[in-house]
Order: structure tokens, then sequence, then C-alpha cells
């Protein structure tokens, strides 16, 4: 899970997101996973917790591409008139997660 690299505090994945929203042409951004995870790694997130700044770079990149194709694959997760994500992305991640240890241990 994202931790704040500062006070490392957890992170909600749906609050990082929608700080990043505001960026321009964020539609357009979040719709092309090359310029996503360009734009997450120089993206200035402020953390809610201690409120320091840190780069996206800090945060987990494979977190963050779940994120991206979560937030593709689902219609409508993300609210673009009032900036919001509609989608509880911790959870799905957390779910991932341990859907992807199950299939390991029947595997293995
Ligand atoms: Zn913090």
């Amino acid at each position: 899970m994202a931790k704040c690299p500062l006070c490392g505090s957890s992170l909600d994945w749906a609050g990082l997101i929608e700080q990043m929203l505001a960026i321009e042409n964020a539609d357009e951004v979040f719709r092309d996973r090359e310029k996503f995870m360009e734009a997450f790694e120089d993206f200035v997130f402020k953390c809610p917790h201690c409120g320091e700044e840190f780069y996206g770079r800090n945060l987990p990149a494979k977190e963050a591409e779940k994120v991206f194709e979560l937030l593709n694959e689902f219609k409508g997760s993300i609210d673009w008139e009032n900036r919001k994500v509609r989608l509880r992305l911790n959870s799905l991640l957390a779910l991932d997660t341990m859907l992807e240890n199950w299939d390991k241990k029947v595997k293995g």
C-alpha cells in the first residue's frame, strides 16, 4: 500500500488521484498509460496527514499502474465535473493483491 515517504502514514489512492485531476489535459493523460505514468512520477503530491510534499516517483509504481488500469476498466470511475474518483481504489488494490497471492499459493 502507498505510504507517505515523510511521515509513513497510509495514503488513499483515490485522494492521490484526485490531486492529479487538476493537471492540464487530465482527461487525455488518464487515458494514456505512458502519459499517465510520466505525469504521475513528476507530480508533486501533498500528504493529507503531515502536509509535506513529495514526488509520485516515491510511491510504488506497480500500484500506480494498477490504479491506471482500474480507472480505465470501470466506466465512470472518475467524476470529471466534481473532480472526484468514484472507485474505492485502496479496497480494489487490496483485493487484487489478495487474489494474486491466492493464485501463487494454488499454483505453488
Ligand atoms: Zn505525510
